[in-house]
């Protein structure tokens, strides 16, 4: 039968762990990830996840798994907050130099371990970070600039309608002249 989980760690051997076949499962606060959070509107909350590590039929030390979280990010259209959810599958391929990662079968994203222990923070954000879109946007329909868009132009009209400063000084220079 399948072995508890163990508690999630801070630091990992990746290579000891698929040694082991050791199932990592738990959740992590999305405020630990110091790249991720300055991207989101909010750090609260967490991230779910669950991670095979195995040695494969081709003797490769990989994680396989699933990594879930609810982020809340700023659409880049109206800047409001929107939520996005993740919900990433991943395989990696934990390998010590670019020459493995060359012989490595395409299912697996290298991740190159230059030195254990390996950070299970970092992983986790690097993750997280290639599951996030481009450039953030509410879907269509629930984008609030819509709203701006249509609405009618009172700002500019409001910004027309005060006195220019410009104007002013033009006065002061004819009455100079005038002089
Ligand atoms: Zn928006």
């Amino acid at each position: 039968m399948s072995k508890p989980p163990h508690r999630l760690p801070h630091q990992l051997d990746p290579f000891r762990l698929a040694e082991a076949g050791v199932l990592l499962s738990g959740s992590l606060p999305l405020a630990q990830l110091r790249r991720l959070t300055p991207l989101l509107a909010d750090d609260q909350g967490e991230i779910r996840l669950a991670l095979q590590f195995d040695i494969d039929e081709l003797k490769v030390p990989c994680m396989t798994g699933r990594i879930e979280a609810d982020l809340q990010l700023a659409c880049q259209r109206c800047l409001e907050p929107y939520l996005y959810k993740v919900a990433h599958n991943l395989a990696l391929a934990w390998v010590r130099s670019d020459l493995e990662i060359e012989r490595l079968p395409t299912r697996y994203e290298p991740y190159l371990v230059e030195a254990t222990p390996v950070m299970l923070n970092d992983v986790i954000e690097e993750e997280l970070l290639l599951a996030l879109p481009q450039v953030p946007l509410h879907p269509d329909q629930s984008c609030s600039s819509k709203v701006v868009a249509n609405a009618p132009q009172s700002t500019t009209a409001a910004v027309e309608s005060r006195a220019n400063p410009f104007a002013v000084l033009a006065n002061l220079k004819t009455t100079r002249k005038s002089k």
